[in-house]
């Protein structure tokens, strides 16, 4: 068998990876890294198939290019499908607003279903030779690893989650003989989950107690429906705003994807969702706002920052990982944040809870270790050598993109 990234090995976003055995040619994942401008993956060759892991742009961002130009049948599980679906039908708007060509159109956006041809955990499907199996990847829900079973085993694991969270049970290991492997947290290591759920519940409780607005920014796909679990727990006076509210939606009719439906389900009840300016209003009366962007480059969340931006009783609380670049990056970094166009100081507090959907270090080294590979291919990510570092027995791959591998 042979492997080729078009992209995302020794970099987190725009991943693809090509596999060959025999006349067959699989492609797994293929995606987008968002920013300005957009980066793309190389182009792909016609292939019998592609695989999705998850709907992340990061991972599935380039669909539309596959079934306009290639006609290629897509798999992935339901749920990856119809979020992808509204991920990608954003990213058209997101280009449009910064001025730059998206690589297909609308029109390819709005017929890419056509190709789709869902798939669920413990399902195999047999292309062109090679049997490909499903499991859940634990990282959103939906997401998946895929076993690849042809002369040798080989598993994909897309992104990965082996903790346990709110949301989504965490990923068991596969027995393989190659595990490619995401490693964006190669050589970092994550706080206790319930300890930062903890704290995030505690730190909303004193805001909340001085009378002050906590305003949550979350990603739309898994990190709001996670947050809005955890707040549950505990009887704020909660609104929702942007995309999220489409996800949840899509996440409650696919049953078996998230750890507990009517768990989730009970979130959104105690949750009030802002449809409306006058709901917007309303809602800065309100405990907790939690909405897009996560990183603070657009969406609701700016028009909320503007209203607390001179009140130190308010907080910001950020729950992923700030992409240098960003506007949530500067504020962490410098405590500057631009608003309508102008660059401030703001009065609220800020603090940074690490609700990643992303193994740490010590999670991969023993989720790699039970998965008992011969070999270890390192990808998605920009420090992986500390994570081969910390293997011992598996010979370790650290691919480039553009070359090709025999395993
Ligand atoms: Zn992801």
């Amino acid at each position: 068998m042979d492997i080729h990234f078009l992209g995302g090995a020794s970099q987190v976003g725009r991943l693809g990876m090509l596999l060959r055995q025999g006349p067959a040619a699989l492609l797994f994942d293929y995606g987008m890294l968002p920013g300005k401008p957009p980066q793309y993956p190389i182009e792909a060759p016609p292939i019998d198939a592609a695989f999705i892991s998850h709907a992340h742009l990061d991972h599935s961002g380039m669909i539309p290019w596959l079934t306009s130009r290639h006609a290629t049948d897509i798999y992935a599980t339901p749920p990856t499908l119809d979020v992808a679906d509204l991920l990608l039908a954003d990213s058209l708007k997101v280009a449009d607003a910064e001025g730059f060509e998206p690589p297909f159109s609308g029109r390819d956006v709005e017929e890419c279903p056509r190709y789709y041809q869902t798939i669920e955990f413990g399902e195999t499907v047999e292309v062109n030779g090679l049997e490909v199996t499903l499991h859940s990847a634990g990282h959103i829900p939906g997401a998946s690893m895929f076993e690849i079973n042809g002369p040798e085993t080989v598993v994909f694991t897309g992104d990965l989650q082996t903790v346990s969270t709110e949301l989504v049970l965490g990923a068991k290991p596969v027995k393989c003989d190659t595990l490619v492997i995401e490693s964006t947290y190669a050589g970092r290591q994550h706080p206790d989950r319930l300890k930062t759920e903890y704290e995030f519940l505690n730190f909303i409780e004193s805001i909340a107690r001085i009378g002050g607005l906590a305003v949550v920014p979350a990603f739309a796909v898994g990190r709001t429906q996670e947050v809005l679990m955890t707040l549950a727990r505990k009887r704020f006076d909660t609104f929702l705003d942007g995309m999220g509210k489409e996800v949840n939606s899509i996440y409650v009719e696919h049953h078996g994807y998230v750890r507990s439906t009517k768990k989730l389900r009970q979130a959104m009840n105690r949750t009030r969702i802002i449809h409306s300016p006058r709901g917007r209003e309303k809602a800065l009366g309100a405990e907790v706002i939690v909405t897009t962007s996560g990183m603070l480059d657009g969406g609701p969340v700016l028009r909320y920052l503007d209203a607390i931006k001179d009140d130190p009783n308010s907080a910001l609380l950020f729950t992923g990982y700030q992409v240098p670049g960003t506007n949530g990056r500067r504020l962490m970094d410098e405590g500057m944040i631009e608003l309508n166009g102008s660059l401030v100081k703001p009065r609220f507090q800020s603090r940074y809870f690490d609700f990643s959907a992303h193994a740490g270090h010590d999670e991969l080294v023993e989720f790699i270790e039970a998965c008992d590979p011969k070999r270890v291919v390192l990808m998605h990510g920009d420090n992986r050598q500390a994570l081969a570092d910390a293997l011992e027995g598996p010979e370790c791959l650290l691919p480039v993109e553009g070359q090709w591998y025999s395993l």
